[in-house]
């Protein structure tokens, strides 16, 4: 069986490849020479909010556009195989990661694997069903965040002192307000992150 979603977006894929044209002769290595590092959050497009075309940027997501291992992996292949020579680290105001710390969700999964709700007046998470939950969330890091500008001052730093990451690369540390629509940079981020 078919879903709605899946309907919806291979409607929408036939009309953009209906008026792909050129795009088909765009090179790999991205034409700006920079990659983004940035959060999952539906709210968030870097292609708008960054100006991106196809072909221009590279752009890594996950939970909190964190620096995890898979995060460096990309951006290690992004300059020393693809040429970017620019990076932003590009976390967000109101970011999920920052209602759970790394211990109430390795809780919440050991009680029950289904989604948990959000109570909005205590920002604190519960599960509507118990049981047939599992302890091995208390064996992953998951990165919450507790202040957004200290975490991309230590992704960018992390970044920084990875021995992979070669010193010229130029790190820049900003944050998406998601009321607003603008990137607002975090200085002590960037001044970490400068190249030498
Ligand atoms: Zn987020």
């Amino acid at each position: 069986m078919t879903s709605k979603t899946v309907t919806e977006i291979l409607a929408a894929n036939a009309d953009y490849a209906a008026s792909f044209g050129a795009k088909a002769d765009l090179p790999m290595p991205p034409a700006r020479h920079f990659a983004i590092l940035t959060c999952m959050d539906a709210r968030l497009d870097p292609a708008r909010y960054a100006g991106l075309a196809e072909g221009d940027a590279h752009v890594i997501r996950n939970a909190g556009g964190r620096a995890t291992d898979d995060a460096i992996r990309s951006l290690v292949i992004s300059h020393k195989l693809l040429g970017t020579t620019e990076w932003f680290v590009i976390h967000h105001t109101d970011c999920g990661m920052e209602t759970f710390t790394d211990q109430r969700m390795a809780e919440l999964l050991e009680d029950n694997l289904n989604t948990a709700s959000l109570d909005p007046a205590s920002m604190t998470w519960s599960n509507p069903h118990h049981g047939g939950g599992c302890a091995d969330g208390h064996f992953i890091k998951w990165l919450s965040i507790r202040n957004q500008e200290d975490s991309v001052v230590q992704d960018v730093r992390h970044i920084r002192a990875h021995p992979l990451v070669p010193a010229n690369i130029a790190i820049h540390g900003y944050i998406f307000d998601v009321r607003t629509g603008k990137l607002n940079e975090v200085a002590a981020a960037t001044a970490a992150g400068r190249p030498a």
